[in-house]
């Protein structure tokens, strides 16, 4: 029975990523991504043992990630992938295994049956190494420096190359000793294990595998990755009518025979909006974060309130799916002013209006609405929030 080892990659310092970690280190679903890589490695019965390839100075960020795995003290990796690759296979010459897996540390998807038929592909009489990739399906422009098509480019029997790479340990260590010579542009072109074993004349075969192996490579992949769950609340709000001659309902100024009473400017539908939203997230009510006895919020634009709860939410991962507001009144008629409500809305919120919904109603002369004594404000929020 030969033997594979997995060459795990996590040397990158991850410049697109930005972020206080490097990619391969940063959490998904509570735990680093390259755990994540580890533990799908580790339940490939293709695979034997496994070793990863870590930049100077990641050493903590490493120990945390691999706690309990039990594995090889790290490789320490290069100044570029191909060098880091490199120091991986010659720590790898005491074991000798017949195969190495090179697989990057921030594709934490890939499925064990696949590893085992890339490994299986390598394993052919004749061939070298093989690679796991999906089938291009968009079409190819090659284009000017300024963007001008220059030709559409034929994509029959053009691929995409992930990682796992697989190929008879041996050749590859001879192949990345031999590539490690190369002048600085020469090296640069090539871009993948693959790429240095073509330039060593190795046969070396593409294996489908699944667009679900994607690589993580910006804040945006990682946020994608994160199961989300859905999040309903609701909020309520009411203001009495005192002299004056507008209300402020969502952020429009509406003329009207009285002005709503309150301390800040008494916008009872963004108050409520924001009692919704902070409740999406259990972060208490509007009254905890601007309290009426704070002289600083007297008279304050309620669209502050309103966009405080909408970062709340931001800072846990979350974003607002749909905001849906009834305002309770006899008068001033909410139907001509509701388009400008929307706008006015989801500026504030930063959302496409078609996300946001004003409703009115009354309450047929009934109660203190129906009396004209003031406005009630019902709002239901809901959003999307990374799942615990
Ligand atoms: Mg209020």
């Amino acid at each position: 029975m030969s033997t594979c080892t997995a060459l795990i990659v996590a040397a990158g310092r991850g410049s697109r990523f930005g972020g206080p970690l490097p990619k391969q280190y940063a959490l998904l679903a509570g735990r680093p991504v390259l755990r994540h890589t580890l533990e799908a490695y580790r339940s490939a019965s293709s695979i034997n043992r496994l070793r990863v390839v870590i930049a100077p100075g990641d050493e903590i960020h490493y120990q945390a990630a691999v706690e309990g795995l039990n594995l090889p003290a790290p490789v320490l990796g290069g100044a570029s992938r191909q060098q880091s690759v490199l120091n991986g296979l010659e720590a790898l010459a005491g074991e000798a295994p017949d195969f190495v897996a090179v697989h990057d540390a921030a594709r934490p998807f890939v499925r064990p049956v696949d590893i085992a038929a890339c490994l299986a592909a390598a394993s052919a009489e004749g061939v070298s190494g093989a690679v796991l990739g999906v089938r291009l399906a968009d079409t190819l422009k090659r284009a000017d420096a300024e963007g001008a098509i220059v030709d559409t480019v034929p994509r029959t029997n053009l691929w995409r190359a992930q990682t796992p790479q697989i190929f008879r340990y041996a050749q590859l260590l001879d192949a990345h000793r031999a590539a490690a010579s190369l002048g600085a542009s020469e090296a640069t072109a090539l871009t993948d294990d693959a790429a240095v074993a073509e330039r060593a004349g190795l046969k070396v075969v593409m294996v489908e595998g699944s667009e679900d192996n994607r690589k993580i490579t910006t804040a945006d992949d990682l946020a994608r990755c994160v199961a989300m769950e859905t999040r309903t609340a609701f909020g309520f709000d009411v203001h009495g009518f005192g002299p004056g001659n507008a209300v402020m309902l969502g952020g429009v100024a509406i003329p009207h025979t009285h002005t709503l009473a309150g301390h800040s400017d008494a916008d009872v539908a963004l108050h409520a909006l924001t009692d919704a939203i902070l409740g999406t997230i259990g972060a208490g009510d509007i009254g905890k974060h601007f309290p009426p006895s704070d002289p600083q919020w007297r008279g304050a634009s309620s669209d502050r309130f309103l966009k405080h709860a909408v970062e709340l939410l931001a800072a846990r991962g979350g974003r607002i799916v749909h905001l849906d507001l009834t305002l309770v009144c006899e008068a001033p008629k909410i139907g001509p002013h509701r388009d400008a409500m929307v706008a006015s809305i989801a500026r504030i919120a930063s959302l496409d209006p078609d996300r946001v919904s004003v409703k009115a109603t009354t309450t047929e002369k009934l109660g203190f609405t129906g009396r004209r004594e003031g406005i009630a404000a019902q709002a239901i929020a809901t959003v999307e929030i990374p799942r615990r």
